[in-house]
């Protein structure tokens, strides 16, 4: 017997599924040849080994419980959630002051929508007082005056927005405008 047609029995030897003839042949060689002994050494532990695991049997439930760990493990892409309206008491006075002052402003700022107050209609002192800044406006043409109004007006309504919007969309906000600023 060749070491080749050896090796290919020893599986089947280890098995018990050879016949005594092959049984007999292939023992002769093995005890002759150093190479074949040390093969059969090793398929005998690798055996030996495989004999010795136990299998371990999976759970009945085994895909339900994987389902339900899957169910309740947090998205990883959660959305962040946002408590918005719910402004704390000096947010409320500081969001309440400036609708008031943007409100105010922009009807002081029209005559014709001032005249309907019931003060500042012109005899009065906050009228005497808007008259003042008016006129200390006076160097600048009414169109400055209107794009300034506007500017004030936008960032005034940012504030009040920013205000009531609540700390979680601030901070997202705040990263929202940095994130697109140019980087100097
Ligand atoms: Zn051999």
């Amino acid at each position: 017997m060749r070491c080749k047609k050896a090796a290919r029995l020893l599986q089947l030897y280890l098995d018990g599924c050879l016949s005594i003839q092959q049984i007999r042949a292939l023992e002769a060689h093995v005890a002759g040849c150093a190479a074949c002994r040390e093969e059969l050494d090793l398929l005998q532990e690798v055996s030996c080994a495989v004999h010795d695991m136990k299998l371990i049997a999976e759970p009945e439930d085994l895909h339900t419980q994987i389902m339900q760990r899957v169910a309740m493990a947090p998205a990883r892409h959660e959305a962040p959630r946002f408590s918005p309206l719910r402004p704390s008491l000096p947010q409320l006075l500081a969001i309440i002051f400036l609708a008031t002052f943007a409100t105010f402003g922009s009807i002081v700022s029209q005559p014709s929508l001032r005249r309907l107050l019931p003060f500042a209609n012109g005899h009065d002192s906050i009228s005497i007082a808007f008259m003042h800044v008016l006129h200390a406006f006076g160097g600048i043409d009414s169109g400055t005056l209107t794009l300034a109004f506007w500017v004030v007006g936008t960032i005034l309504g940012v504030c009040i927005t920013l205000l009531l919007a609540g700390d979680e969309m601030r901070s997202q906000w705040f990263k929202a405008m940095m994130e697109r600023l140019p980087v100097r």
